[in-house]
């Protein structure tokens, strides 16, 4: 059952010659989180914006909840979609106290009784008289959160979230407003462009770029079989190595040797594609069959991330980035050895 669908969504803004969103379509099931991933300027919000009711599409059908709320003939205002929004801002009145907020055009006569609800399943309970400068950044989100949820809307949707607080604080809230999303049984968008909140809280990830969407899938999905170049780049780190199909379809021939590949693609032997190594499947090894020399190192604490330039028999540069585990004392100049892990190597379209 899909709590939202968009089907061939396209949006162009009054006065611009390019699309800002161009032939979207997504099915978003009933009680999972989305998170729409992609640089500054890609149609997030204006997606977001779409689907809220802020903004009409020039092209293509939005269904909530089965109810077609948009499309040639169809326009539902936003105050009549039934949704829950949290601004990246979060919009909260500073002349209200946190009940009056979290209440404000709630009209049902249950007002106290959800009020007190929702300041519960976010964790504030007894803050009800507080006013909103009197709160931290992550109580303010949590207050926001509360007032979208107290109508009991079958969608929430979410603007960057978590722009607005400190790395430690993001972390940790995180996980709370998935948890707070997953009890309140709703079905919830986000819009981000922090691949590690998408990674941590998405059932599934919209990966988009200029207004065109380049992957949809599972976070796992995402980072471990990226389809296309972008993907592999902007979710993580990655090393795109071009080579060919080699004649078994499960290889492809690189600088680096014939690496094995599992893939899913339709491809044929000898069509040019790229690898996508990421940085933690490559492993030191004494007969690793890649080689070359440390030019570059940084200490993360976690890692070593380190630029290595490879030996190469063709005289080509090639370098790669690789974490190596922190214990390992390396100098600038070190000549090392590693080997592939199979894990996180995927065949990315040259595109
Ligand atoms: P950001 O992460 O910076 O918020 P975004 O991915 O949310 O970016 P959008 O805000 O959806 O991107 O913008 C997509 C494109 O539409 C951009 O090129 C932007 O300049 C343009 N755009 C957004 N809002 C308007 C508007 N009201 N009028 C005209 N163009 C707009």
């Amino acid at each position: 059952m899909y709590d939202i669908q968009l089907i061939g969504v396209s949006k162009t803004y009054t006065g611009s010659n390019e699309a800002a969103v161009k032939e979207l379509s997504l099915n978003v099931e009933r009680g999972s989180i989305v998170t729409l991933l992609g640089p500054s300027g890609c149609g997030k919000t204006t997606t977001l914006r779409l689907i809220a009711g802020f903004e009409r599409a020039n092209k293509g059908q939005i269904i909530l909840a089965g109810k077609t709320v948009s499309d040639k003939n169809t326009w539902i205002p936003a105050e009549k979609r039934g949704i829950g929004m949290v601004f990246q801002d979060y919009a909260l009145f500073p002349h209200l106290n946190v009940f009056d907020n979290i209440a404000f055009g709630y009209r049902e006569s249950d007002k106290v009784k959800r009020v007190l609800e929702v300041l519960d399943l976010v964790g504030l309970n007894g803050y009800e008289k507080r006013y909103i400068h009197e709160l931290s950044g992550g109580q303010q989100q949590r207050v926001a959160l509360a007032r979208a949820l107290a109508r009991r809307p079958a969608v929430v949707l979410l603007d960057e979230p978590f722009s607005n607080l400190d790395a430690d604080l993001r972390v940790a809230m995180r996980l709370e407003v998935k948890r707070i999303i997953k009890e309140a049984g709703a079905t919830a968008i986000f819009v981000s462009h922090d691949q590690k909140d998408a990674l941590a809280i998405s059932d599934q990830i919209v990966v988009m770029r200029k207004g065109i969407v380049q992957q949809i899938g599972t976070p796992r999905e995402i980072y471990q079989y990226p389809e296309n170049k972008f993907v592999a780049s902007f979710v993580g780190q990655s090393n795109l190595i071009e080579g060919v199909i080699g004649n078994d379809l499960n290889t492809v021939v690189t600088s680096l040797g014939t690496i094995p590949c599992q893939h899913t693609h339709c491809l044929c032997e000898g069509e040019e594609v790229c690898i996508s190594i990421r940085p933690d499947s490559l492993e030191m090894d004494e007969n690793g069959h890649i080689e070359g020399t440390v030019i570059q190192f940084t200490y993360t604490g976690e890692a070593i991330d380190a630029v290595i330039a490879l030996d190469q028999s063709d005289g080509t540069s090639q370098k790669l980035l690789v974490h190596i585990h922190p214990e390992e004392n390396i100098k600038i100049g070190d000549h090392l050895r590693f080997k592939i892990l199979p894990n996180f190597v995927a065949v990315v379209k040259n595109e």
